[in-house]
């Protein structure tokens, strides 16, 4: 009889997953695992939580709703705690497992912690599995390989759309054969050494963490409001939950997958038209991809100050006081302020706030934008490593952008985005 692990990670979902759809169609058993890996719970070197409470939150809402799914369909989650290195391959004992299916990994951390795995794996000779499965196009389908993707997004997109071809997404699984599997118990936010917190009420949105609540999201946005339909003239907004889609949290853990997306999004537009709007998630689903094939070809340059393109940042420095006075939205300056705020308060950020926070920090403030980078890893609920860390070093003017720096003019971004001053309003008077 075989036997396998499917280690989940983010890639918390049971539709349109080609990890576990793979395993169970190779094996006669499976056992799906998460593990709580120390390392995301640790302090960074510029002295933020790696996971901060937003998104442990958001974390074991969407694990409880991944073991229920798991559930219906015969199975379970086992929740693990500790090294990966060392949790795996004990699972891979008492299990007697060949493989290891799990979603491939891309930023420098995760790569390390995968190859350590599957160091330790090969020990007990049993193979691991990597699928790629978060990208909208599947990086072996696209039209250059990944050391020839070109360093401007506009060429990366257009050669792209015209050459290669979006896969189908997986069905759901129907059945999924283990072994009982007991209700696990997850470590409450305190074990993880996290504070507790609730979102503030003037949140764009209560993020829920899980697939249900992702694909509720979905059949929100595209069928019960057809907001995706003005997506395009509403996603520069900053107030309330249709602005924009709100999918980053889901797509960053993997609730839900980019192709899936679009997959409903064909069906929408069979349904009631297809527009500049409904094609400009397309558009956006394409920067995360993107960013996601940058760190693939850039790998660990992302991360440092000088970035891709090695530039000289010396007069950006750290400045502790002007660092807190940025977090806590005490600038002087509202706009940014209602939008530090806001960040502090729900872990959610406009992507207009976001990038006037962060011109503001490199251009303004002159701080090294890796301090900047790094809060953004703690405090947003859609943390995802190539999204942050690519935007970041994009707006510091070290990353893909062929004009180099990105400054915004905060006072007239203000004016364009908040002409009458009600999101300053609702972060900073009320
Ligand atoms: C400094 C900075 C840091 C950021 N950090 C993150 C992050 O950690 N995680 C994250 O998911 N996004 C990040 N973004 C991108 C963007 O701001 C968010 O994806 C977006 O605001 C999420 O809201 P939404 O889902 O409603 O987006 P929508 O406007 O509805 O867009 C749909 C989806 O497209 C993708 N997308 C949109 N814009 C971008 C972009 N600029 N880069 C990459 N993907 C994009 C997201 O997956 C998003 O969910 C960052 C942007 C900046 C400027």
């Amino acid at each position: 009889m075989k036997t396998a692990i499917v280690w989940f990670k983010t890639d918390l979902r049971i539709t349109d997953n080609e990890t576990l759809v793979k395993a169970i169609s190779q094996n006669d058993t499976i056992i799906p695992v998460y593990c709580f890996e120390d390392s995301h719970f640790e302090t960074t070197s510029f002295g933020f939580q790696k996971t901060g409470s937003f998104r442990a939150q958001f974390l074991i809402e969407s694990l409880l709703d991944l073991d229920n799914s798991l559930r219906e369909l015969g199975s379970g989650l086992l929740i693990l705690k500790g090294k990966p290195e060392v949790e795996i391959p004990k699972m891979v004992k008492q299990y007697k497992a060949h493989r290891v299916y799990v979603k491939r990994e891309v930023a420098f951390e995760e790569k390390q912690t995968e190859s350590l795995v599957q160091t330790e794996l090969w020990k007990l000779q049993c193979e691991l599995l990597t699928f790629s499965t978060s990208t909208l196009y599947h990086a072996e389908d696209l039209p250059f390989s990944i050391k020839d993707i070109p360093d401007v997004f506009t060429n990366f997109r257009k050669k792209t759309e015209k050459d290669a071809v979006i896969r189908k997404s997986f069905d759901k699984p129907k059945k999924v054969n283990s072994p009982e599997i007991s209700r696990p118990i997850l470590p409450t936010i305190a074990a993880l050494g996290i504070d507790e917190v609730t979102i503030d009420h003037r949140a764009v949105i209560q993020f829920k963490g899980g697939e249900s609540e992702a694909l509720k999201r979905l059949n929100h946005y595209f069928f019960e409001t057809k907001s995706i339909s003005k997506y395009k003239e509403t996603r520069n907004g900053m107030i309330g939950a249709d602005y924009s889609s709100k999918f980053s949290a889901w797509l960053a853990l993997g609730c839900i997958a980019p192709r899936f997306i679009y997959s409903e999004l064909k069906k929408y537009e069979s349904q009631f038209g297809a527009n500049e709007s409904t094609y400009w998630l397309v558009f956006e689903l394409l920067w995360r991809d993107y960013f996601r094939f940058m760190m693939k070809k850039q790998q660990n340059k992302i991360f440092l100050k000088s970035g891709i393109q090695n530039k000289d940042l010396s007069i950006n420095k750290f400045d502790k006081a002007l660092l807190q006075k940025w977090i806590n939205g005490q600038t002087g300056v509202d706009f940014v302020d209602a939008n530090m705020i806001e960040l502090r308060l729900t872990g959610f950020m406009s992507n207009r706030g976001r990038q006037n926070v962060a011109s503001y920090f490199c251009n303004d403030l002159k701080l090294d934008w890796r301090y900047g980078a790094s809060y953004f890893e703690q405090q947003l609920i859609d943390y995802d490593v190539c999204s942050n860390w690519g935007n970041w070093a994009y707006l510091a003017g070290v990353g893909n952008d062929p004009r180099g720096n990105r400054y915004f003019n905060i006072e007239k971004q203000a004016a364009d985005y908040d002409k009458n001053k009600a999101y300053r309003d609702l972060w900073l008077n009320h």
